[in-house]
């Protein structure tokens, strides 16, 4: 039996024009991509938890993915994530930041984020607390520089242990692992070893912390290689970043 599909991208093709894989297209390869990482990693691909990432997208997007079955949104500037925290409240999204996060901004974002990815300083530290200690402890992961460059948002890793002590003492952030960017110009792999490594080392010191932050479009197969278990994946699923408003 022949079909003739009336889709557009079916369409298009006939007209000769590149076909462009639409959102639910691309969500699906890089769920597929996930699974086969995983299992080439001998993982279980339950144990991942995809987060998109939305920045600089508009909340027409956003609704489009919670429609795809999507729960785990990833954004990086403050009062862009604000703005659709609020107007999307009703839709039981979950909300990463994932920014630099500066500190006077800090309890601002814990008011609507549900993790924070980017703690990285002991100010930071101190200016999420929450003084009144009633708030729900947040999830934090601790972000670590894995490279040479000090201007990088992330703790050095020679910095890591004394910051997990910090975070260990503050009752209002539950900490729940390590967080990197793989830096430009170096094999991914090589450096989620190294973040790998800084995990073990947290582990040691708070043993329930377990989960790593890592892994984005182009290289979150060699992070789940290194045992990640939260992948920040932005334009693989939502095709290119608008420009910076
Ligand atoms: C933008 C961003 C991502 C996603 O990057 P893609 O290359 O679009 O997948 C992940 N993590 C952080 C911290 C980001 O800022």
């Amino acid at each position: 039996m022949t079909t003739i599909s009336t889709s557009p991208t079916s369409s298009s093709k006939h007209l000769g024009v590149a076909a462009v894989p639409d959102l639910s297209e691309r969500l699906a390869a890089v769920r597929g991509g996930i699974t086969d990482a995983a299992r080439a990693a001998s993982r279980d691909p339950a144990e991942l938890t995809l987060i998109v990432v939305t920045k600089f997208h508009p909340v027409s997007l956003i609704r489009e993915l919670a429609q795809l079955g999507v729960r785990e949104m990833g954004e990086s500037r403050h009062q862009e994530a604000q703005a659709k925290a609020a107007e999307l409240s009703g839709l039981g999204l979950r909300w990463h930041f994932i920014g630099q996060l500066q500190s006077k901004k800090a309890r601002a974002v814990r008011a609507y984020a549900d993790v924070i990815h980017s703690v990285d300083r002991a100010a930071l530290v101190t200016a999420l607390a929450d003084p009144t200690a009633t708030a729900e402890p947040i999830d934090c992961f601790l972000q670590v520089n894995l490279t040479d460059d000090p201007s990088r948002g992330g703790v050095a890793p020679a910095g890591l242990s004394a910051l997990v002590e910090k975070v260990a003492g503050a009752p209002s952030l539950k900490l729940l692992g390590v967080m990197a960017i793989a830096p430009l110009g170096e094999e991914p792999r090589r450096a989620f070893a190294r973040l790998r490594n800084a995990s073990d080392r947290l582990i040691s010191i708070v043993p329930g912390a377990t989960a790593i932050s890592a892994g984005m479009s182009h290289d979150y197969a060699d992070a789940i290689a290194e045992g990640a278990t939260h992948l920040r994946i932005g334009s693989a699923i939502t095709g290119n970043r608008p420009v910076a408003g």
